[in-house]
């Protein structure tokens, strides 16, 4: 049994092509952080030439009617998930600890049928694909004036758990029939790509469609092991001391070791962190919790070993784990940021000032979290 579904793989491009014909579906696609590491491999172009700017050309040749990016709900979900974990935190006698990260699925899943024990120890925000399809047919469709019944939500993700993500109950908060309609691998969208006879020279950079397109580069980083803990303290450091830490003072947590721990001290408190990868690891670390080995504060966990980068659904080289070099072109990109905090992204502020209110408020309590037992 595969932990993360990858062999239960199933191919949807035929769907997507399908909605793409259909005159009565506005099509809207969200691309993954992770992806960008790693869709050139698909149709040869090498990594300097594969931007994500002629991923959104490919993907407007193919004929989506809007092409958005999840490293904008990547940042909101960091709003979502930071606040929960501060105000767990300032009431620390009250909750149990540590708080587990929640958006893997592959995780999810694991943590659920062999340690449910840990089950109401994770966060409840969703993941930041969810959390996409939650905002595409409410507040983007009111923004942009669309009918939100007419918009169908795909998402190009490095992961085949994410197919099955989409389908729980519980993280379908819209009213409508799925919040995210349908999920491609990046192996399926250099399927796509090349079944359109779209030619990789003919390929120009272009920019994401206007609003939804913004993201940090702390958002970007969500797809490397440690990105969501060093995106989420970056936010968390600001949210208690009202200013902003170095971009870097947190990247103890990156790298490709398995499980990596480490101490930050935030106004004089120590926050104990934990970042771990490949459900082995998982395993390990959950054994050593329940036995008092070790204690954290907060713990990311990832399915895949590296995190997304080396996730399912990404392509695959013989022989090679390509998962830190991915990662690595991620940490480049957030380096060379406009803004590398997520409440500095302007999407996420104007998200809150105009819909939701502000981080675990009521209305984002209904479309943005979830509830834990599924
Ligand atoms: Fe999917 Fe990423 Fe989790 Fe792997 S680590 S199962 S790619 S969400």
């Amino acid at each position: 049994h595969c932990p993360v579904g990858a062999l239960r793989a199933r191919d949807d491009v035929d769907k997507v092509f399908e909605a793409l014909a259909d005159p009565e579906k506005i099509t809207m696609v969200q691309i993954a952080p992770a992806v960008r590491t790693a869709w050139g491999e698909g149709i040869g172009l090498g990594k300097e030439e594969s931007t994500t700017g002629k991923l959104v050309s490919a993907l407007r040749q193919v004929g989506f009617d809007y092409i958005f990016d999840t490293v904008y709900t990547a940042d909101l979900t960091i709003m979502e998930e930071g606040s929960e974990f501060l105000e767990k935190f300032q009431n620390k006698n009250d909750n149990k600890w540590p708080m587990f990260t929640s958006c893997c699925p592959g995780w999810l899943r694991f943590v659920r049928s062999q340690y449910p024990e840990f089950v109401e120890y994770l966060s409840t925000a969703k993941s930041p694909q969810q959390m996409f399809g939650a905002m595409s047919k409410t507040y983007i469709a009111r923004k942009l004036g669309l009918d939100p019944e007419k918009i169908f939500c795909v998402s190009i993700m490095p992961c085949v758990s994410k197919k099955f993500e989409c389908d729980v109950r519980q993280v379908n908060d819209t009213g409508m029939e799925k919040d995210v309609d349908l999920v491609l691998t990046t192996r399926e969208l250099s399927r796509m790509i090349r079944a359109d006879r779209i030619k990789a020279e003919d390929l120009k950079d272009e920019t994401f469609d206007e609003m939804f397109g913004q993201g940090t580069g702390a958002g970007l980083i969500f797809g490397a092991s440690g990105g969501v803990m060093e995106a989420a303290l970056r936010s968390a450091y600001y949210l208690i001391t009202g200013k902003n830490s170095k971009p870097d003072a947190f990247k103890r947590v990156r790298g490709p070791k398995g499980w990596k721990s480490s101490v930050f001290e935030i106004e004089g408190v120590p926050v104990h962190v934990a970042v771990v990868s490949g459900l082995g690891n998982a395993r390990k670390l959950l054994e050593s919790i329940k036995s008092g080995q070790v204690s954290y504060d907060f713990v990311e966990i990832m399915a895949c070993p590296g995190g997304c980068a080396g996730g399912g659904g990404q392509p695959i080289q013989d022989g090679a784990d390509m998962a830190a070099d991915r990662g690595k072109i991620l940490y480049g990109l957030d380096s060379v940021a406009d803004s590398r905090f997520s409440h500095e992204n302007p999407a996420v502020q104007m998200t809150y000032e105009e819909y939701l209110g502000k981080p675990l408020s009521k209305r984002s309590h209904e479309l943005l979290h979830t509830s834990l037992e599924q």
